[in-house]
């Protein structure tokens, strides 16, 4: 078997880590070419004496003091577009994914895909470049990489409706009273994930759900309304797929993204050791779900309205997003605040030009800017 070779685009992030951990128990199928981190480099180190790739990048330049190390953010497409990078795996959090998601499809990789915000803000683009550069996108998000696994070898003309689920986040079942007083530690208290700060607090306004919703619409060419979203506190099965049939198949394991990451790789083989924890249906018993309270986080109906609208509108409730939640994690505004930010944000930005990556990332900067001047920063 040839080895494969992985470019870990924010290896020392969250998924970024857990990648390294399971490559390192496939050592027949694949070998690391390539890392890149934003800033920091003490980790960075540390995996490249580990794992040896033959590029490493570091896009905050001031931090960055290893030998040899490529600066900035062309580092990102450098790395994306290595002749010896088989899959790149995107791990970067936020809109600076998208130009390496981009490279790497037009350059024909196979691209595992963390970063979901690259599909959200230029969905459209984004499968043009795949189909141009005959790339491929294998979704790393747990939801999406449980439909895949239950429709893997179907057509997708038998697919009816899929349902994602969703954790609820930290506070699920939380008055709106007590909601108004939420902090930043309660918010990045996730109850089944341990994960980077940004889609932590997104798992929190379930704007992470909004994100996935768009991010199955452009995976799976799904309409929107075909694609559902039910809480299950106990993040065990983590999607439901079900076919024109009305049968409905599941994907379950204990939560851990160390099995999609893996499969992110492997798909459509499966290889074993994955690290995941034997399942054990008494153990993990018992399994609920309920509906989304949708007036308690106003947030997921606000993103998949933005994906009905298209255009940039879901660039825009993305990059408001980010801003609003970066401003979140700095104190500076209330968790309400981030809801409304989007919806400020869209009722202006929502309808701007977006034919373009050029049009798309001019919505995501005005769409940042908007949300700073609504807060005076
Ligand atoms: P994280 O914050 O832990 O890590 C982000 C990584 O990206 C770091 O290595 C950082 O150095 C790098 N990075 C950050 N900003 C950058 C920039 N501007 N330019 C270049 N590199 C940058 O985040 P994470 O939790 O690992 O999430 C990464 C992506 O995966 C996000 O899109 C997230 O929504 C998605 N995701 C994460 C999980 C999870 O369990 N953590 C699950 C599903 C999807
Ligand atoms: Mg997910």
């Amino acid at each position: 078997m040839k080895r494969r070779g992985i470019a870990i685009l924010g290896s020392t992030g969250s998924i970024g880590t857990t990648a390294l951990r399971v490559i390192a128990r496939q050592p027949d199928r694949f070998h690391v070419v390539a890392l890149t981190a934003h800033s920091n480099a003490a980790l960075l180190r540390q995996q490249v004496r580990e794992f040896h790739p033959s590029y490493v990048g570091m896009v905050n330049c001031s931090d960055a003091n290893g030998d040899g190390w490529h600066r900035g953010t062309e580092s990102l497409v450098e790395a994306a577009t290595r002749p010896d990078a088989d899959i790149v795996l995107n791990a970067i959090v936020g809109a600076a994914g998208l130009d390496a998601t981009l490279a790497a499809l037009h350059a024909g990789k196979r691209v595992a895909l963390a970063n979901k915000e690259t599909l959200v803000v230029a969905g459209e683009l984004v499968a043009k470049a795949a189909k141009l550069g005959k790339g491929e996108i294998v979704p790393v998000d747990s939801e999406h990489s449980a439909i895949l696994q239950c429709i893997a070898g179907r057509d997708r003309r038998e697919i009816r409706r899929v349902i994602l689920t969703a954790s609820g986040g930290p506070f699920r079942g939380w008055s709106e009273s007590k909601l108004a007083t939420a902090t930043v530690t309660d918010a990045l208290q996730h109850p089944t994930w341990t994960m980077g700060r940004k889609i932590t607090i997104d798992s929190a306004t379930l704007a992470n759900k909004a994100l996935e919703v768009i991010e199955a619409h452009f995976l799976f060419g799904l309409p929107y309304d075909s694609i559902e979203v039910v809480v299950h506190p106990q993040s065990v099965v983590h999607s439901f797929v079900e076919f024109v049939d009305g049968s409905v198949v599941a994907q379950m394991s204990v939560p851990s993204m160390e099995l999609p990451v893996l499969y992110a790789l492997t798909h459509p083989e499966r290889a074993p050791d994955s690290g995941v924890q034997a399942f054990d249906p008494v153990a993990l018993s018992p399994m609920t779900f309920e509906p989304v309270a949708h007036d308690k986080f106003p947030a997921l109906k606000l993103g998949i309205a933005a994906g009905r609208r298209g255009g940039a509108a879901p660039a825009v409730f993305n990059a408001a997003n980010e801003q609003a939640v970066s401003l979140f994690l700095e104190g500076k505004i209330q968790f309400a605040e981030i809801s409304e930010s989007i919806q400020s944000a869209l009722d202006r930005l929502g309808d701007l030009p977006s034919d373009t990556r050029e049009e798309l990332l001019d919505a995501d900067m005005k769409a940042r800017r908007h949300v700073m001047e609504l807060f005076e920063c």
